[in-house]
């Protein structure tokens, strides 16, 4: 038996989102529609009821995770999803490249995102890396970049701890601010980690302010990239594979760092679906394909999308709708057509509701929808957040990875 798990990021919406319905309901997706009516569907909490999630642990407790246990903060995700091997006792952080310049009391952030570099990531992240922080800290560190200003920032020595805060002001014109232990936790090591923060942003400004690649940006009027701006110090999760728990092999289909990071962690493999962006411009068709041909070789896979989110935060309605348009036709589509429909079941879903006029995640459960040979049926026509009131799953919390494997009869028994 095969699992397909797909996950549109920040898909459930309010009915004021355009004139009276969500962007689901207000979207044409007649393949949706064509699964809803051959499944199951309802409504899941992704954590819990009345808790607004992150897409960190939204994603953790839908894969069958209790966040409140597992989760240590964003930046491990971050650096699994860029690539990078991170080993217990590192310390992670989700890292941006910004634009500061020097006053008085520190560095005044002009743009916390470097006017969204676009080029020449790789050749500031090579200059960044080659900096040594003191012999007598003993800390080395590595920052990658992942797409446009993002990227990820790992510290690795010992005795350091993810109990430090960041230095983003969260606003421009203001002072970046100082790495410091978390309040509660002012040990050696929490001191340490922030010295060696500290000395690596100052750091950053004086190998990149003058870099080629920042010249270049100045001369062309862009803002060039000459900070780090470092938050969500995290370490890696102790937590159960899900090969450990349900004896199979999967793999993520991701554009965004975060969630392949995600699925690293819990012992997904990582594929990379060609033109995979993880934003409104990524290509659907791409991941499908891609999606079909690992579903030959593995157990399962977790297909993520990004595109419905990023228009949420945007305040974007059109291109919500569009992009859920577009799942329909260029992602379900030829997944409907190419699936064997006798030996896999298909769930899909969002982490998390994400409407238009609050451009931020809102703790509204999400519709979800299961399909395959052991799914029973329901009365359900229309993929869509009311429609979604009548399903036979009714509501419940987070687990649907746990419920998709249930139907191939992978899960452990919980006694005898
Ligand atoms: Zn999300
Ligand atoms: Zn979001």
């Amino acid at each position: 038996m095969k699992a397909l798990l797909i996950i549109a990021d920040g898909l459930a919406g309010r009915p004021r989102d355009v004139n009276g319905k969500t962007c689901l309901e207000a979207a044409w997706t007649p393949n949706l529609d064509e699964l809803t009516s051959r499944g199951m569907t309802g409504l899941v909490d992704p954590i819990g009821p009345g808790i607004r999630p992150g897409s960190d642990t939204a994603h953790l407790s839908l894969l069958g995770y209790d966040p409140y246990t597992v989760y240590t903060g964003r930046g491990v995700f971050e650096a699994l999803g860029t690539g990078m091997a991170v080993q217990p006792g590192d310390v992670c952080f989700r890292a941006n490249f910004a634009t500061v310049t020097p006053g008085k009391d520190g560095f005044i952030v002009k743009d916390r995102r470097a006017g969204r570099i676009a080029s020449g990531q790789a050749q500031l992240a090579k200059a960044l890396n080659e900096i040594h922080l003191g012999e007598k800290l003993g800390i080395e560190f590595e920052f990658r970049p992942s797409t446009q200003h993002r990227g990820a920032l790992l510290l690795r020595g010992e005795g350091l701890s993810r109990y430090v805060t960041e230095n983003d002001p969260h606003k421009v014109d203001a002072t970046a601010l100082d790495f410091q232990p978390v309040e509660g936790h002012n040990d050696e090591s929490s001191r340490r980690t922030a010295a060696a923060l500290s000395e690596l942003v100052r750091y950053s400004y004086e190998v990149l302010y003058d870099h080629p690649v920042n010249r270049q940006r100045t001369l062309n009027g862009d803002h060039p990239a000459n900070y780090i701006l470092a938050r969500g110090a995290a370490d890696l999760p102790r937590l159960d594979s899900i090969e450990a728990i349900y004896g199979v092999c999967g793999a993520v289909i991701a554009g965004g760092a975060l969630y392949r990071g995600i699925a690293l962690a819990c012992g997904m493999k990582r594929i990379d679906a060609p033109g995979a962006t993880g934003g409104l411009d990524t290509n659907l068709a791409s991941k499908a394909k891609t999606a079909l041909e690992t579903l030959r070789r593995l157990d399962y896979v977790f297909l993520h999308v990004k595109g419905t989110d990023n228009a949420a935060h945007d305040h974007d309605a059109k291109a919500k709708t569009a992009f859920i348009e577009r799942i329909d036709a260029e992602l379900i589509g030829p997944l409907m057509e190419d699936i064997d429909w006798e030996r896999t079941h298909l769930a899909f879903t969002g982490d998390h509701t994400t409407p238009i006029d609050c451009g931020d995640h809102t703790a509204e459960p999400v519709p979800v929808l299961f399909v395959g040979p052991n799914v029973r049926q329901d009365s359900t026509i229309t993929f869509g957040e009311r429609e979604a009131c009548r399903g036979g799953l009714c509501r419940f919390s987070g687990r649907v990875l746990p419920m998709l494997f249930n139907y191939n009869n992978w899960n452990p028994k919980f006694g005898s």
